[in-house]
């Protein structure tokens, strides 16, 4: 029946919401919590590689200084140069000289900064000397090198310097990751007070948003404090493959998981939704079969007591009781036949004698069981078989009682016009059997419901008439088994057409 019945539906429907909250609920949380950690991954991966660059960092910070001890000043033309042990030029053109207090250079901005710390000669540590100085607001490499009251200096090359840096690195990175090492000056604070200090920390926070990323940086020791030395990256950012993968890897896994959560979901739902239904048809089968049975064991009861007590007399009368008995016992045998039969076909316990059959042989049997229910009213059976038709490979049995069904049920179906036609096509691969009324009709939303076991269209033809739900569930299961199918064209009020479509049977 498909009448609702609230219960099974609603804790159906309890029940799924039970598992949309117990499952969607928590892997919502969880894919929240893992966008906040993707934010936050950017970090971490700047905290690794900090930490993994750490190490040479030190190690060069340290070596520094041993790498500029072994460098010395040659004199080409009167001008001071500085050269490192490999022969490579350390020294720009900006040279000077200082002589007790006397500073002498070409170099405005070195000789203010050599005035601004009041240098004289004695200041200078014997020998050659390598220190960093504020020049013109930038921090700046010096050498210089005092030979008694004389002292000659170069300004070094950043470049030159990192170059260096470069050569001497090899032997403490460990890492593939292509980096450079560089200096990072110092930059004085522009203008005076809050304000200037402010301005030159916007500038530098901007340079180094857009100068390459620094992976990490130490602080040079003294005389060299005015710098630090940084690790950047020469090929793209690291920092930003490693994220941008693992944005990746985690927007693929979340699709992936919602895709699968959601697949979950839908058929599970679905599932339980047929499981929710199939047992409310269940309950109503037993209901309507525990009913369907009584109605003739009350007949038949009925008619055996008429019989016991003698209450008829005339034989006539016996031979018509009689015979209303065997035909509420065939009413009985039919129904349980129908019930063991879906049991069996359900188990997959039903077999099937497959032989050749002519069309003919097939309908007849069909046709004969018809006929022999003594239909009321004024059945009009028309059969149309036409000659030279193809035989089938079927269970005659089962085939003639799917067919019967349909003449049953066109029957069963039609009001005061009972005309049904049965006729039989054949083409090169199919026979086609149809049942053709001129009932009710089915309404579009049931054509495909009515093959489901247990489904009867509820009106109010149906409510009147006998039935199982299992008719047709039956009939499609067993023509299936056929490698056939079975076809339905309908209008409301109008009447109906089954088809059930055989293959060609070889023999
Ligand atoms: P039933 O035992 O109820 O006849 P069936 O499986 O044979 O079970 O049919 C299922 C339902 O399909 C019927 O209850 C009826 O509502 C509908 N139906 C079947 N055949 C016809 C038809 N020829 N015309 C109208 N409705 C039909």
């Amino acid at each position: 029946m498909s009448s609702p019945q609230p219960s099974a539906i609603l804790s159906f429907r309890r029940t799924f919401a039970l598992l949309i909250v117990l499952v969607v609920l928590p892997s919502a949380g969880l894919s929240g919590f893992g966008v906040v950690a993707i934010i936050n991954e950017r970090a971490a991966v700047e905290k690794r590689l900090e930490a993994t660059w750490q190490g040479t960092l030190d190690s060069l910070v340290e070596d520094l200084p041993t790498a500029l001890r072994s460098v010395r000043f040659e004199l080409v033309e009167g001008q001071p140069r500085l050269v490192a042990p490999g022969g490579r030029l350390l020294s720009t053109k900006s040279t000077f000289q200082v002589e007790d207090k006397q500073v002498h250079t070409g170099d405005t901005e070195l000789a203010s900064a050599l005035h601004a710390v009041e240098s004289s000669a004695k200041d200078f540590p014997a020998g050659t000397s390598i220190f960093s100085l504020m020049v013109g607001g930038r921090a700046t490499l010096i050498a210089a090198e005092r030979q008694g009251n004389l002292v000659h200096g170069v300004r070094l090359s950043q470049e030159a310097v990192e170059a260096l840096l470069d050569e001497r690195s090899e032997r403490w990175v460990s890492s593939s990751e292509p980096v450079r090492f560089v200096l990072l000056a110092r930059q004085e604070p522009v203008g005076e007070g809050l304000m200037g200090k402010l301005v030159s920390e916007v500038a530098q926070a901007k340079a180094n948003a857009l100068g390459p990323p620094v992976l990490a940086e130490q602080v040079l020791p003294p005389p060299l404090q005015d710098f630090r030395m940084g690790v950047v990256p020469t090929g793209e950012d690291p920092v930003a493959r490693a994220s941008t993968r693992n944005r990746v890897v985690y927007v693929v896994l979340l699709g992936l998981f919602y895709v699968t959560l959601t697949f979950g979901v839908v058929y599970t739902g679905r599932v339980l939704y047929r499981e929710a239904r199939l047992s409310r048809m269940k309950t109503d089968f037993v209901s309507l079969v525990s009913h369907e049975l009584r109605t003739p064991v009350t007949s038949i009861r009925m008619f055996i007591e008429t019989l016991a007590l003698g209450r008829v007399q005339d034989p006539a009368q016996t031979q018509q009781v009689l015979q209303m008995l065997t035909q509420e016992t065939e009413r009985l045998s039919t129904l349980i036949d129908r019930v063991l039969d879906w049991s069996r076909i359900e188990s997959g316990r039903k077999e099937y004698h497959r032989e050749a059959q002519t069309v003919p042989v097939v309908v007849d049997a069909a046709v004969a069981a018809f006929r022999a229910q003594r239909l009321e009213g004024d059945l009009q059976l028309s059969v149309d078989v036409p000659e030279g038709l193809p035989p089938v490979q079927v269970d005659r049995v089962a085939i003639a009682g799917a067919l019967l069904n349909l003449l049953q049920n066109a029957y069963k179906y039609s009001r005061e016009d009972k005309r049904i036609e049965l006729s039989v096509r054949a083409d090169r691969k199919w026979v086609d059997f149809s049942v053709e009324d001129h009932g009710v009709g089915i309404a579009p939303r049931d054509r495909k419901r009515i093959f489901e076991r247990f489904y009867r269209v509820d009106n109010l033809l149906t409510r009147k008439t006998e039935g199982s739900g299992l008719g047709l569930a039956i009939a499609k299961r067993i023509v299936e088994a056929h490698g056939g199918r079975i076809t339905l064209k309908s209008e409301l009020g109008k009447g109906s057409r089954f088809t059930i479509q055989l293959p060609v049977g070889k023999a």
